[in-house]
Formats: C-alpha cells, sequence, structure tokens
C-alpha cells in the first residue's frame, strides 16, 4: 500500500501524517531572511530543505501557497558597540535610504537563491510594508489583557500566558530557567518579567526605521512580523511553518503565544525544523572567523576554501544529509559531492546512449517506488540519492557491456531521474548548462584548423560538411581575408 506523507512534527515530537487543512491547498510560512548583510551558508540549508517540501508537496499534486516574509524593519541585530540597528548604521555611513540597504542585501540574496535553484515563494511580503497588519494584532493582545505598555514599548505578558495555555510547548523552554539565563539587556528593566518579549518598541532618537502608533514612535517586534503575516496570508491555522531549529525559540514559541491570543487558535499544524550547518565541527559566525557567503564559495575567494564550489555541489551537499541531522561543511565533504554529482549526471548521459536489451539482467523495477517511500518518509533525500547511485551504477554497467537493460527499464530509469534527481530534488546539469569556455575555443581553433587544411586541399565536401554541422550545433562559420572565425548565432 502506497505509504501517506509523514512529517516530524517539532512540537508532538513524533513523524505524522501530512493532511492538509484545506485540500487540496497547503499553506506553508517560512520566516524569510533579514536582510542585513551578504547571503551566507547558513541561508542556503533552510532555504535549500524547504524547497525540497514546496517542490515534493506540488509534485503529491497540492497547490501551495508558499509565503516567505523579508524582515527588513530593522530590529534584530545591534551593532555591538554602539547598540545602533544595523540598517540604520550602514545607511547612515553610506549615505543610503535605509530602504535601498535592504533593497540591496535582497537583491543579493535572490540572486544566491536563483543560482541555488531554489524556487521564488507564492507570495514575499516585507515587514515594512505591514506595519498596520502589526499594530492592529498588538493592540488585539493588549485588549485581550495579555499584554501592556511600558515607556512607550509594548511587551508579551509571558507569565500571564503561561499560567493560562503553557509556554514552552515547542522549545521545552521553562520560564524558571528563563529568568535564570536572561543577560540584562537594553530595555530590560521596562518589563516585568524577563522572559517578556517587545511587541512594539519605542524608538531611541538614533533609530531611523520608525513609524508612528498609538503608543510611541518606534517599530514592531520580530516575532510579531510574521503572525500578522501568516495570519494575513495565509488565515489564523495554516499548515506547515518550515524554520530552521535556531528559530525554535525564542521566535516560532513567541508567535505560538501571539497567535493563540490574537487569533485564539493555534497558528500551525505541523513545525517542521532542519538542523544547523556547522564549518569544520564549529558553529558558523562572523567573530568565530569561519564566516563564509555564498558568493565566496561560488568564487572560491575565502581563506577556509580550498577550491570554488558552484551552487549545485552546495545544493547536492544540503540534499545529501537528512534535514533533521546536522551537517558539517569542509573541503573534502564539499569535493565528495562535487564528484558524486558529477558521477550522478555522467550516469545520466549514458543513460540516454543506451542501447535496449530483450530483456534486463538486473531489476531496477521498482526503483521509482523506493524513491517516492525515501520522499514520503519524512523527506529523506539522502535516501533518494542513494538509490539514485545504484541506479547509475547499474546504467554504467550496461552502457558497459557488463549489464543488459529492457526499454521498459531504460524508460523507468529515466522517469527516475527526471522525477526525483531534477524535479523534486531540483538539481541541474552545470557542465552541459555552462560549457566551459575555454574547451570550446579550443575544440574550435581544431575544427577550423582541419576545415582549413580540407580547403587547402580542395576538399569543399569536407569543408562544408564542417559547417554545416557547425551550423547546425548553433555555431556560424565566417570566411574572411585571414582565416575563419566563428561566433554563436543568434
Ligand atoms: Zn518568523
Amino acid at each position: 500500500m502506497e505509504q501517506p506523507l509523514m512529517l516530524y512534527n517539532t512540537l508532538t515530537h513524533s513523524k505524522e501524517e501530512f493532511k492538509p487543512l484545506h485540500p487540496p491547498f497547503v499553506g506553508m510560512y517560512v520566516c524569510g531572511p533579514t536582510v542585513y548583510g551578504e547571503p551566507h551558508l547558513g541561508h542556503a540549508r533552510p532555504a535549500i530543505v524547504f524547497d525540497l517540501l514546496f517542490r515534493y508537496l506540488k509534485h503529491l499534486g497540492y497547490k501551495v501557497r508558499y509565503v516567505r516574509n523579508i524582515t527588513d524593519v530593522g530590529h534584530l541585530e545591534h551593532d555591538a558597540d554602539s547598540g545602533e540597528d544595523k540598517i540604520a548604521k550602514k545607511a547612515r555611513i553610506e549615505q543610503l535610504e535605509p530602504m535601498e540597504v535592504a533593497q540591496y542585501y535582497m537583491d543579493a540574496y535572490h540572486d544566491a537563491m536563483d543560482k541555488l535553484q531554489v524556487q521564488r515563494p507564492s507570495i514575499e511580503p516585507r515587514a515594512s510594508g505591514h506595519i498596520m497588519e502589526q499594530i492592529q494584532m498588538v493592540q488585539e493582545i493588549l485588549d485581550k489583557g495579555y499584554a501592556y505598555v511600558s515607556e512607550g514599548s509594548v511587551y508579551f505578558d509571558v507569565p500571564k500566558f503561561d499560567a493560562e495555555h503553557g509556554y514552552g510547548k515547542l522549545s521545552g523552554r521553562v520560564l524558571e530557567e528563563l529568568f535564570a539565563n536572561t543577560r540584562t539587556l537594553d530595555g530590560q528593566e521596562e518589563k516585568r518579567h524577563p522572559a517578556d518579549f517587545a511587541l512594539w518598541k519605542k524608538a531611541a532618537p538614533e533609530h531611523i526605521m520608525r513609524w508612528p502608533s498609538p503608543w510611541s514612535v518606534g517599530f514592531p517586534g520580530w516575532h510579531i512580523e510574521c503572525t500578522a503575516m501568516s495570519t494575513k496570508y495565509l488565515g489564523k491555522t495554516f499548515d506547515i511553518p518550515p524554520g530552521g531549529i535556531d528559530l525554535m525559540f525564542p521566535h516560532h514559541e513567541s508567535e505560538i503565544c501571539q497567535s493563540r491570543i490574537a487569533n485564539d487558535c493555534t497558528s500551525a499544524r505541523y513545525w517542521v525544523h532542519n538542523n544547523m550547518i556547522t564549518i569544520n565541527g564549529k558553529k558558523m559566525g562572523k567573530s568565530l572567523g569561519n564566516f563564509i557567503t555564498l558568493n565566496e564559495f561560488f568564487n572560491g575567494t575565502n581563506d577556509l576554501l580550498e577550491q570554488a564550489y558552484s551552487p549545485m555541489t552546495i545544493r547536492f551537499f544540503i540534499l545529501q544529509a537528512h534535514y533533521r541531522s546536522t551537517l558539517d561543511f569542509s573541503n573534502e565533504a564539499l569535493q565528495s559531492a562535487q564528484k558524486g554529482l558529477e558521477r550522478l549526471m555522467q550516469a545520466y548521459h549514458n543513460l540516454q546512449g543506451l542501447k535496449a536489451a530483450a530483456t534486463s539482467t538486473v531489476s531496477v523495477g521498482d526503483c521509482y517506488q523506493r524513491c517516492t517511500d525515501a520522499m514520503n518518509d519524512d523527506l529523506n533525500a539522502a535516501m533518494v540519492i542513494a538509490e539514485l547511485f545504484e541506479l547509475s551504477r547499474h546504467i554504467n554497467a550496461a552502457k558497459d557491456g557488463k549489464e543488459s537493460l529492457s526499454q521498459a527499464d531504460i524508460d523507468l530509469c529515466r522517469k527516475t531521474f527526471d522525477t526525483f534527481a531534477f524535479q523534486i530534488l531540483g538539481l541541474t546539469d552545470e557542465a552541459s548548462e555552462t560549457p566551459h569556455a575555454e574547451v570550446i575555443n579550443g575544440l574550435m581553433d581544431m575544427v577550423l584548423e582541419v576545415r582549413q587544411h580540407a580547403k587547402a586541399q580542395k576538399d569543399w565536401t569536407t569543408s562544408d560538411q564542417i559547417r554545416d554541422k557547425l551550423q547546425s550545433l548553433g555555431i556560424a562559420v565566417k570566411d574572411g581575408k585571414d582565416g575563419a572565425t566563428w561566433e554563436w548565432r543568434q
């Protein structure tokens, strides 16, 4: 019997059968990037994992509304020295409009994600474009008595929530622990309890990004933007809010509190969290000196990298591990991912030229089903890749005449590759898409030399054949006084 899609729900700590609230529609809300800096490795894993989920849900026939927000109101990270908002600081130093800074990094993020073959979401709302919705939701929470105003800022009353609804269901955090572990931060003295979180912050005079509100001129707290925007675009309860495990606390935990009070219901049904990426066994961080941007990976311009790694190598590497496992980046691991991907693509090429035998000497009959089973088992892309390697082995053996495959099996291999490697895992064959310019130039010099030689021998048949063949490949040859030149036909 066909297995249904099972997803590991972080809230219940168990694999559950995925049943959307309003089939065939699926609502998915991903906490998108904060546009404060160049996209880096930490951005790649959640984006690729949730792209896998997005693609697979569509493959299953669901109509997915995939919302991924952009955090551009600049309230998340403050400069360690001045306490100034990062976007505001960069804008001030470079004399830019803050939105210019946000736009620049948003474009950089999109560019990197396009290279990684991450499909764009259905809606990409920006926090700065939804200030009204956020103010409205803060007011609702205040009206219901679960928030209080202090010095122009508004805080969520966590102890009150805890007493009535139970706090920490997702992250397992207990209030007393939070009390003990909270450092004294700016604005802490305004709060009644250290675990209370800001719904609205009054802006300090130097804070550039600010909006009027009933409580002060200020800016929304980080957590409220996601609850406001997911409610607006997906409704009060929706299916999946995937996120990195680092978002579980305090971000997702706070979202649960906010929607429970503002919307009187649970916001999401299947909490899916991907695990973290480490670099050579260590957490990645600017202060640790092991911070690598995606462009540095693509160009090889970072001292930690022995070479450049193509976007597909990065994508393949990430998909080779289950999303709930930790993943460690090292040059060795990336180089082996690169080789593995090349092996798969080579097998796919070999498949195209494979001659069918009357009967198969190996059984590949259930490869498609096994890939489906792996995906249904909590998106086990690693297992899908293992199945594709197994197929590749048979394809290569058939090419070498050691095994044979029937036409039906060849077709099945092709269907499995097309569906799983290309459509669902989203891999592309970079080598065939971007042929090496140097190699092409060298080969063309050689071909034109042979043709020149034929012409010198008055062997017009050969020289015309070469010209026509090149023409059919999209290459135009032009004969001039100083010999022939070539260009890509328009
Ligand atoms: Zn969020």
